[in-house]
């Protein structure tokens, strides 16, 4: 009996590989269609200052509906994307895109645009030339763009490697792009490391945003942390970014630790180019 158990196990072990195999084929295909079809689209999100409700950027963030499915997640297909090699595929139309498509929003609202970059992007030397070529071809200042790097790419490469990606974040930064380090919180970086790096924005991941209980209030301990990661953006004299924010409760709070900007449900979802054109021709709808 007990020699007929394994066997079963072997299979039902080697049937999920099989079909996790096949699932990743299939991303792989479905992204590699995508990128000939045109099948991707970018939402964006907006970051609302506090002081003031006034949206002062947006993050980009994508879209992927294969034809005949629901969406699939980003989290979902980013990591295959990476895994596959078509993350640089993807990642250069993503800039482009969103390049092209903030160029009007920030001509007239002076609103910026925040781009994802993965880490392999990052690892490509030939990245600052890329992210060059598309502020010449779309005609978007340098000023207008974020690039948006987890701590995580930043510390989970060699030490030879690191130094090469920050070389090239100093570069970028030279003609005013600006970097934003991306669910901080959540990686492993040192404070020492990250004094040295080239970034402009923290944006705090909202694992560090504390539940809202509503009137029972924020858990004091909860408060400590918020306020420790605020305050260590503060000294840094970086921009803090919240994201994430889902209640008037949460925003309230965060205004009171001056944290400047922030994200979330509260304020708006991710949304259409258009919708988000509309948002920002109208006039400022929630002041915190
Ligand atoms: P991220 O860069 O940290 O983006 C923020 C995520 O939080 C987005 O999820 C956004 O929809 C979600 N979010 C915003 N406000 C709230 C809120 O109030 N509550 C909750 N629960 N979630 C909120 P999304 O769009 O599913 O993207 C997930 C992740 O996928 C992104 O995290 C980013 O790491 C990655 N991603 C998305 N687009 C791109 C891209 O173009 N390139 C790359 N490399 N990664 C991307
Ligand atoms: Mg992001
Ligand atoms: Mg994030
Ligand atoms: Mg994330």
């Amino acid at each position: 009996a007990a020699k007929g158990a394994g066997k079963n196990q072997v299979t039902v072990y080697t049937d999920r590989l099989r079909s996790e195999r096949q699932d990743y084929a299939q991303t792989v295909a479905g992204l590699r269609r995508a990128l000939k079809d045109d099948g991707f689209v970018l939402h964006y999100q907006p970051l609302v200052e506090l002081a003031t409700g006034a949206v002062r950027g947006v993050e980009a963030l994508l879209r992927w509906t294969p034809p005949g499915q629901r969406p699939v997640p980003p989290d979902a297909f980013i990591p295959i994307a990476e895994q596959s090699g078509l993350i640089g595929a993807i990642g250069d139309w993503v800039l482009r895109r969103a390049c092209t498509e903030a160029r009007p929003w920030y001509e007239q609202h002076g609103t910026t645009v925040s781009v994802n970059v993965a880490g392999p992007q990052l690892r490509d030397p030939g990245f600052p030339d890329t992210v060059l070529q598309v502020l010449h071809d779309t005609g978007l200042p340098p000023r207008a763009l974020t690039l948006e790097i987890t701590e995580t790419d930043l510390v989970a490469t060699t030490m030879a490697e690191a130094d090469e990606v920050v070389a090239r974040l100093v570069k970028i930064r030279e003609w005013g792009v600006r970097v934003a380090i991306d669910d901080f919180g959540t990686g492993y970086s040192s404070l020492s490391y990250l004094r040295q790096l080239p970034v402009d924005i923290l944006k705090i991941d909202r694992a560090f945003i504390p539940p809202d209980r509503g009137d029972a209030g924020f858990r004091p301990d909860d408060l400590t942390l918020t306020r420790a990661i605020v305050d260590l953006g503060a000294s840094l004299r970086l921009t803090t970014v919240a994201e994430g924010v889902e209640t008037a409760g949460q925003a309230e709070l965060l205004r009171r630790l001056n944290c400047s900007l922030v994200q979330g449900y509260h304020f708006y979802r991710p949304m259409p180019a258009l919708e988000l054109a509309a948002v920002l021709t109208g006039p400022v709808a929630v002041a915190a």
